[in-house]
Parts: C-alpha cells; sequence; structure tokens
C-alpha cells in the first residue's frame, strides 16, 4: 500500500494544469487505475479502483483532485466557470468549485436544444475533525491540536486511532504570487487516547461522553523543552505567540519542500492513516473512513466516464450525462460549494446557452428542466445485526443486496412513486436488484441533497444508496458487491434512461 499511499497531487491554482509525482504510478496501474479484476460473478469489478480512490482521498479536496485527474485520463476537457466556454455535442467537460465541488457531463451527439440533463449528485464532504485557525495548544508536558467537529461524527470512535493531517496549504511562490497546494502527511502524527478504564470505572456501564471541547485535542508530540531565550520571548511578546506548533510547520513544510515561512495559510482536517481495505470471512465487505459519500461519488463518476468511453457510447444520445458532487452536505449544504448554491442550476443554463450558441427560444430552459432527471446518490442504513429494531420490519435494507430507494412521506427524500418507479425500471431491465427503505415513524429520519436540489432546480428526483453499517464512523463498512451493482446501475442509468422515461407520461 506504501505506493498508494505515497501518492500526492499537486493542484496549481488559476492553471489548468495537474502535477502528479511519478510515484502515483509505480505499481500495477494503468491511468492510475488498478488492473480490472473481476466479481463473484464474473463481470469485472470497480472495487480495486475504488480503494485506490479512498487512499487517495482523505479529504474533499483530494477527492476533487483525483475525480480531475481521472476525468483527464480519460479525456474529459477541463473547464473554468470564470472563461467563456464552448461545448460541443459529443463533448466531454468538467470543472470545479473551491477543489471540493465538481461537476462533469458528457453532451449526446444527437442533442438539441431542450433536450434533458441525466445526472447523479453525490458529496464529497465526511464527519472529520478540522483544525481551529489557530491550533498550538499546550497541556500538562504535552503539545496539543486545537480542532472544531465537522458534521455529526461518531466522535467516540476517532479515539484510540493513529491520526494525521491532510488538506490544502497557501505557499508563497514570491513577494507578489501564491500557490495552492495540497498536502497529505502520511503517518500518525497525531493521536486522541482514551482514559484508563481505572480512571472511569463506570464506563461501560454508564457510556463514553467525551466533552467536544475538552476531551477531543489530539496528542502531536511530548512538549519541547523551552529555552531561555525562547521563555524570556515569550514573557515579553506574548501577543507574536504563533498559531501553530513550530513542529506542525515544521513536518508541513518537509512534505511540501517548502520553507517554513513560505505556508502562509493552512486548511487541513483529521484523518484517520489505515488504509482501506477488504475485509470479512470471505473478503465480502469493505472496511474504510469515508466511504459515506465517497463510495457513491465514485460509482457515479465512473459510470459517467465507462457510458462515455469512445464517440460511438454517445452517438445515438440526446440527453446530457452528468455527475455533480458537492461540498458541505453534512452540515446543511449552505455553501458556495455545498448543493445549496445555485452550481447546478447556473451550470445546467449555461450549458443550454452555450449549446444553442447564445439563442435561447422562449420556454427553452424551462422545458429542458421538466425533462431531467436526477439521482440523489448517498449511503443508506443497512440492518444492523445487533439492532434489528432500529429498522422497520418491512423496510430492512440488507448489505449486498443492491442499492436501497429511500422514500419519506415528510420529504426528507425528494423520491416520489414515479422517480422510483422509473429508477428500479433501469435496474430491472439490467437485472439490478434494489430495495426500498422507510424510517420507522417513532424515529427520526436523515436527510440529503436529494430534496435541496429537486426544489431548488425544480428537477424529478430519486434519492438511493448503498447500504452501510457503522454510518459516520472513522471506520466503515459497506458490501463489496453492493460496490459494483451501483456502479451497474448508475452507468444503466446514464445509458438507457432516454428510453425509459418515454415509456411513462405523467401530466397529459
Ligand atoms: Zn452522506
Amino acid at each position: 500500500m506504501g505506493s498508494i499511499m505515497g501518492a500526492q497531487i499537486l493542484v496549481q491554482c488559476g492553471s489548468p494544469s495537474l502535477r502528479v509525482k511519478p510515484s502515483s504510478f509505480s505499481g500495477k496501474r494503468i491511468c492510475g487505475r488498478a488492473f480490472c479484476s473481476m466479481n463473484a460473478s464474473g463481470s469485472i469489478s470497480i472495487v480495486p479502483d475504488l480503494l485506490h480512490y479512498l487512499n487517495q482521498s482523505w479529504t474533499q479536496f483530494h477527492a476533487t483532485a483525483e475525480a480531475k485527474r481521472e476525468l483527464l485520463s480519460a479525456g474529459f476537457h477541463m473547464l473554468d466557470e470564470k472563461q467563456e466556454w464552448d461545448l460541443k455535442p459529443g463533448g466531454r467537460y468538467f470543472f470545479s468549485r473551491n477543489m471540493s465541488c465538481l461537476v462533469a457531463f458528457a453532451v449526446g451527439e444527437m442533442y438539441n436544444v431542450g433536450d434533458a440533463f441525466h445526472v447523479i449528485a453525490a458529496h464529497t464532504d465526511s464527519p472529520c475533525l478540522k483544525l481551529k485557525p489557530k491550533t498550538a495548544s499546550c497541556k500538562s508536558n504535552y503539545s496539543m491540536v486545537n480542532v472544531q467537529t465537522y458534521g455529526a461524527g461518531l466522535w467516540h470512535t476517532w479515539f484510540d486511532r493513529d491520526l494525521s493531517l491532510a488538506g490544502r496549504v497557501i505557499l508563497r511562490t514570491s513577494h507578489d504570487s501564491f500557490l495552492h497546494q495540497l498536502v497529505k502527511i502520511d503517518r500518525p502524527i497525531l493521536r486522541i487516547p482514551t482514559l484508563a478504564i481505572h480512571l472511569d470505572r463506570t464506563v461501560n456501564q454508564d457510556g463514553f461522553k467525551p466533552n467536544l471541547e475538552t476531551h477531543l485535542l489530539p496528542v502531536l508530540s511530548m512538549k519541547p523543552a523551552v529555552t531561555s531565550l525562547e521563555s524570556k520571548d515569550k514573557n515579553s511578546a506574548l501577543s507574536s505567540k504563533p498559531p501553530h506548533h513550530p513542529l506542525l510547520m515544521q513536518i508541513l513544510s518537509d512534505e511540501l519542500n517548502c520553507d517554513v515561512d513560505d505556508i502562509v495559510n493552512i486548511e487541513l482536517n483529521v484523518c484517520d492513516t489505515q488504509p482501506s481495505c477488504l475485509g470479512g470471512g470471505n473478503n465480502e465487505f469493505i472496511f474504510s473512513g469515508r466511504l459515506d459519500n465517497l463510495a457513491s461519488s465514485y460509482c457515479a463518476l465512473r459510470a459517467l466516464i465507462d457510458s462515455c468511453e469512445s464517440p460511438a457510447d454517445l452517438a445515438s444520445e440526446h440527453a446530457i450525462r452528468m455527475v455533480a458532487l458537492f461540498d458541505n452536505e453534512e452540515v446543511g449544504s449552505g455553501s458556495i460549494q455545498g448543493a445549496g448554491a445555485p452550481t447546478m442550476f447556473q451550470a445546467m443554463r449555461r450549458i443550454v446557452g452555450d449549446l444553442a450558441n447564445n439563442y435561447v427560444g422562449e420556454g427553452t430552459f424551462e422545458r429542458t428542466i421538466r425533462q431531467s432527471f436526477l439521482v440523489s446518490a448517498d449511503m443508506a442504513h443497512g440492518v444492523h445485526p445487533n439492532f434489528m429494531d432500529k429498522h422497520e420490519e418491512l423496510h430492512r435494507p440488507e448489505l449486498q443486496k443492491g442499492l436501497v430507494i429511500k422514500h419519506n412521506a415528510n420529504q426528507r427524500y425528494a423520491t416520489s412513486g414515479i422517480t422510483s418507479f422509473l429508477f428500479k425500471e433501469v435496474g430491472k431491465i439490467h437485472n439490478l436488484p434494489t430495495q426500498d427503505f422507510a424510517v420507522r415513524n417513532d424515529m427520526g429520519c436523515g436527510s440529503t441533497i436529494g430534496p435541496i436540489l429537486s426544489s431548488g432546480v425544480g428537477i424529478r428526483t430519486v434519492d438511493c444508496g448503498i447500504a452501510q453499517l457503522s454510518m459516520h464512523s472513522i471506520r466503515e463498512i459497506c458490501g463489496k458487491e453492493d460496490i459494483d451493482i451501483a456502479y451497474k446501475h448508475f452507468k444503466a442509468f446514464y445509458e438507457s434512461f432516454s428510453s425509459v422515461d418515454k415509456m411513462l407520461t405523467v401530466d397529459n
């Protein structure tokens, strides 16, 4: 796993070039992907590629950069939202925003202005600890790192793990220019230790209830001895105390191969260093962090790329096939890089306008939206063998049994009777199983970007996902088979939804 974990993607701000260290191509890989492997049923499996993607993607920034790299190597053209576009039928394009949100699309050769978009949307972020602006904290004889919680993590699972840091920095390259660069420290430099049972005798009876401000600080190191000079400095200039431990900045500068003083800003997540892997007696599971929602993101991305691998794949297509990956779902999507921003709506309007040579007749865009269809893909709760009563008896999704269609009468999910029927029909035609989920009436229900995009854009939407266990734990579990089923279902959606959609008319 060394070569996989050691790879690093460097992305320059304002430049379309991606610089990839040669180490990322070491080992048995073609274009960053593992050699194709077969699954139990003898068909091609994307699971090795997903594991590679997960191991590269410690943060939402890395998940986006890795997706960009896959799109570029598949021949997609990178667009800049700040420049004019020149799109053509048969063309394949993408753009990213904030290096944490990405929209990729392929235009059918038979596209006529007003034709539909077929979209799969997912999210790049996962619950984690993020560094506060000032991180240098000391307790007893330890150097600690100040963190803030992001999203609804199962925080007790972050204790006693071998942790590190990844994210992005801004580097000074000259007196008037800066570089945006991703960084990943590929060794365990942090740890949040639990308290020994002898000092917390009732923890197993009363539950482990850490205070998120005082108990969740990772230890970086033993505090270095203070020299008499530094001690004098400390007393005389408290206000100029550096925001981060010098050791932390040194580790970053070593990794980035730059001077400490060149690092002018940091935006880092605390990450688990344990690589994603197969597990279970028959290797039937995937054990990994961030399955929610990088598993969906990757299945959607690969489905789009593989659905238009050769020009012939788009020859008879009228629709525009699109993937939209958003940041900040775990905290409500209310940001410029989140699904709450008009990114997708603006992209669709812009694409329609560009393909119409900026002559968009009355109602053209509205027609487009009314014909379009969105698959909101996010992980689902599989039934837990030790907590069976948490699921309603008739709606207990199981691992390895196909995509879960999520229903909620109170619109926590955007699925309707029509959208679930059409999406299941795609599966049925390709012999792909689906399952239904509805939450118990005496329990709260999660939500997704489905209702946000459905109501914001006005697009028909189905909410679906891969069943998993341990959702929002630092280490989650899903079924290997389900990854390939989801990939195939998404690919089938792109390839056959234009014809499936013609089979049912609702509003006339
Ligand atoms: Zn999610």
